[in-house]
């Protein structure tokens, strides 16, 4: 049983999905674990640049692929930007210490989050990003 009802956006370029983004971070308390779910080009990385703008952040996003975890500061709350991509055994997820970042006080987006979502807090947001077009995505939440 859920208690968030989902909703459907539809996003016609990246700057949207950055807007779109960043108002949704507003509502969300520190604490709040997103697991970003799309495939490659989906638009994850653009929607955590949102939600980085969204929190005051002004420094640079950039996809966390090879460095697995991205620390964001100095915004309303810290962002912990992950990407799961890369990850293939459990016991990773204890190198890049995820359990501290799941309770350190700040809003953590997980892209790839599926791969281990058995990892991540029950009441955990999915984000879901389709490519319906060339410059079109879905994104539900
Ligand atoms: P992912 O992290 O899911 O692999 P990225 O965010 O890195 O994806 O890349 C998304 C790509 O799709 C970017 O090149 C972006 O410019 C492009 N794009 C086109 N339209 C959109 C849109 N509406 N929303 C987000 N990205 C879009
Ligand atoms: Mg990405």
């Amino acid at each position: 049983m859920s208690e968030h009802l989902r909703t459907r956006h539809v996003s016609g370029d990246p700057e949207m999905t950055r807007s779109l983004a960043s108002s949704f971070i507003r509502e969300l308390p520190a604490g709040t674990v997103l697991s970003l779910v799309g495939d490659l080009g989906a638009g994850k990385t653009e929607f955590v640049k949102g939600l980085a703008a969204g929190l005051g952040y002004a420094g640079e996003v950039t996809s966390p692929t090879f460095t697995i975890v991205h620390e964001y500061r100095g915004g309303r709350v810290p962002l912990f930007h992950m990407d799961f991509y890369r990850l293939q055994r459990a016991h990773e997820l204890d190198e890049i210490g995820l359990d501290e970042y799941l309770r350190a006080g700040g809003i953590c987006a997980i892209e790839w989050g599926e791969k281990f979502s058995d990892r991540l807090p029950i009441d955990k947001i999915d984000v879901l990003l389709v490519a319906t077009d060339v410059n079109q995505r879905e994104i539900v939440w």
